[in-house]
């Protein structure tokens, strides 16, 4: 693979930015990679760790001379890393940022940003419930889709950037911000209010003990709390930030959900037959596109569960 960038530059030291930083070396895409987080204990586990050629103590230190400069914080935190580092920027840079929310990334780094840097924002479509530096494996992105924002930025920055990520084993789309945000209202953040929901149920039903659900738990509700063990501050942001698309699926989702609870009541066993038949098709579908694949661990210690 050949190198794409002289120096990649990632603010922000989590299980994405320090995945990246493997997968980086893994394909010898950067000449360098500066890192920067904002606790000094992170960067001191980043240090440990050889995560990044330096570790700087400010952002604006870790994007000097840097042509590809990713943030990897919540998306929440992102206008004000933005602020921080636009005067540091090199001209000609390009700027991107691996937020879970597009429009409000947008929203948030447009007034930030200098006019003599290419702005595309993206979102790798890969995660485990883990986070922090030490989290982070290179096979993260591999076979997993990773979507490109342009959203007006020079077509060879863009093509550029598809190519780092396909260096990280991911496939590249493109997708504008809204229909983005309404695509993993869909397919990610619903569902994943549904498991936060689901395992806060169990939690409250003090006629079934904590002792049974945890004995007792079949995949189903396995997953779920594997998905609600995800890192609160990323998902408080994610729903503060797509609320339309979130809100819109919801009610979708209620009104689906008090149609089976009506076929259960009245014993209409056909409906829910052709519904359940209807959603395996589904799953039979994401397997055949190859994306039902679980992130593997790979025996890196979990620094902390978010
Ligand atoms: P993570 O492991 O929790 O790491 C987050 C990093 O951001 C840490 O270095 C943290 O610094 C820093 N940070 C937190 N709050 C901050 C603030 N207010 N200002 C500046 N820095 C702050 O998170 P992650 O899973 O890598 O997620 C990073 C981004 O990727 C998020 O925008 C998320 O939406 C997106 N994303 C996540 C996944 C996933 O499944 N995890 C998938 C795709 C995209 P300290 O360590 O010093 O606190």
């Amino acid at each position: 693979m050949a190198q794409e960038y002289d120096r990649v530059a990632l603010i922000g030291l989590g299980l994405i930015a320090s995945s990246m930083v493997w997968g980086i070396r893994r394909a010898g895409l950067a000449g360098e990679v500066t890192g920067h987080a904002r606790s000094p204990e992170t960067r001191a586990i980043a240090r440990e760790i050889g995560l990044c050629d330096r570790v700087c103590d400010s952002a604006a230190e870790a994007v000097q001379g840097a042509d590809l400069v990713v943030l990897c914080v919540p998306v929440g935190a992102m206008g004000a890393v933005m602020a921080e580092i636009g005067p540091a920027l090199q001209p000609g840079a390009t700027v991107s940022d691996v937020g879970s929310v597009k429009r409000a990334v947008i929203e948030a780094a447009a007034p930030h940003l200098p006019d003599n840097v290419h702005f595309v924002p993206a979102h790798p479509l890969a995660g485990t419930e883990q986070s922090g530096p030490r989290s982070g494996f290179a096979e993260l992105f591999d076979n997993r889709w990773c979507i490109l924002v342009p959203d007006g930025a020079a077509p060879e920055a863009t093509a550029r950037l598809h190519r780092f990520w396909q260096g990280l084993g991911s496939n590249t789309d493109e997708m504008d911000a809204d229909h983005h945000d309404l695509v993993l209202a869909v397919t990610s953040h619903t569902p994943h209010l549904i498991a936060y929901t689901m395992v806060g149920v169990a939690d409250d039903l003090r006629r079934v003990t904590d002792s049974e659900v945890i004995k007792y738990s079949a995949a189903g509700f396995r997953d779920f709390t594997r998905i609600a063990a995800s890192d609160p501050t990323m998902w408080r942001d994610v729903f503060l930030t797509n609320k339309d698309a979130t809100l819109e699926i919801l009610g979708r989702f209620t009104e689906e959900l008090f149609a089976l609870q009506r076929a259960i009541r009245q014993g209409d066993g056909e409906m829910l037959h052709d519904y359940f038949t209807r959603t395996r098709a589904i799953r039979r579908g994401i397997i055949e596109a190859g994306q039902d694949t679980e992130a593997p661990d790979f025996g890196r210690a979990p620094l902390r569960k978010g």
